[in-house]
């Protein structure tokens, strides 16, 4: 029996239970999938417990994937470059990190035709997941980052150098000017947000993504559709960084995840 878990705070609304357990009865593989609050001062006690009990990993959300990274013993390189780490593997003893969000930004792109390489990018928001969207970013020329707090879209452009600074403030203006991809991935237009207010002019970005999956689809979402772009949301990027965790526990890709992100789109539209 392979066990595993999501650990967040908070984590009720977590659809990996779902995905995952939906994905061992597929894939014929006996194995367990849950999702368990853990407050941040219990995280690192957390895991080591469920890698003592024999859980394969974890998979860890908000707030956790820093503190992740910092108690595992050894992590992968783009966990490192990212600085954090959304997989813990629990190995012969060892716990090995290992961040898939920036895979399942890449496919979820790659899969409506967007590029992941080129001129220009824009991206906004410099939080945790931002850094996962600009290491996957790396082979643009130049990405246009913006932030609410500038010191955190500053430090995150020391961090990729092919990533430049756009105030706030100007933000909006992005969406007539940019060219290429444009990716929210700040909080804004998530239930519970103010939305991000932006307008897409033309000719505008090629592509757009957001990684806001609650709701599915973001005003930003709504109107590049409208506009005829081709568009990721949240839920694909969620989707597809599951895949390589699914293999990582259980040494087989899931058999249909297509299917499962197709029907969750459809359960959530
Ligand atoms: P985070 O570390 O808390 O960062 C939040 C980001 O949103 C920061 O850039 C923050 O700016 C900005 N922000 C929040 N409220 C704002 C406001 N009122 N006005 C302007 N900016 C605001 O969170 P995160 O982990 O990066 O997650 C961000 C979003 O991505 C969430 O909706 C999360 O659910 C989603 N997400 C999706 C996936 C997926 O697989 N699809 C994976 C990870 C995250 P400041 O720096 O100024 O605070």
């Amino acid at each position: 029996m392979i066990r595993a878990a999501v650990l967040g705070h908070p984590i009720a609304h977590s659809l990996s239970p779902r995905i995952y357990n939906r994905w061992f009865e597929e894939t014929e593989i006996e194995g367990h999938y849950e999702a368990i609050d853990v407050a941040p001062e219990a995280f690192e006690t957390t895991v080591r417990k469920l890698a003592d009990e024999g859980y394969a990993g974890v998979n860890v959300t908000i707030p956790h994937k820093e503190r992740a990274l910092a108690l595992a013993d050894e992590a992968s390189s783009s966990a490192t470059a990212i600085g954090a780490a959304n997989l813990l593997l629990f190995r012969n003893g060892k716990i090995i990190a290992e961040n898939t969000d920036w895979c399942g930004f890449s496919e979820a792109v790659e899969r409506e035709g967007g590029p992941l390489s080129g001129d220009t990018a824009v991206v906004l928001g410099a939080g945790g997941a931002a850094a996962g969207v600009l290491y996957a970013l790396q082979n643009y020329e130049s990405v246009l980052l913006s932030n609410r707090t500038r010191e955190r879209a500053d430090a995150m452009a020391q961090r990729f150098p092919n990533v430049d600074v756009v105030p706030w403030e100007e933000k909006l203006s992005l969406g007539q000017t940019a060219s290429g991809l444009l990716v929210n991935t700040t909080s804004l237009g998530m239930n519970g947000y103010p939305t991000l207010g932006m307008i897409l002019g033309e000719p505008g970005p090629d592509m757009v993504v957001d990684i806001v999956y609650t709701p599915m689809e973001t005003k930003l979402v709504r109107a590049a559709r409208k506009g005829g772009k081709p568009v990721a949301n949240g839920l694909a990027m969620l989707i597809w960084q599951a895949v390589p965790s699914f293999e990582a526990y259980t040494g087989l890709p899931p058999k249909r995840p297509a299917a499962t992100l197709a029907d969750l789109e459809m359960e959530f539209a």
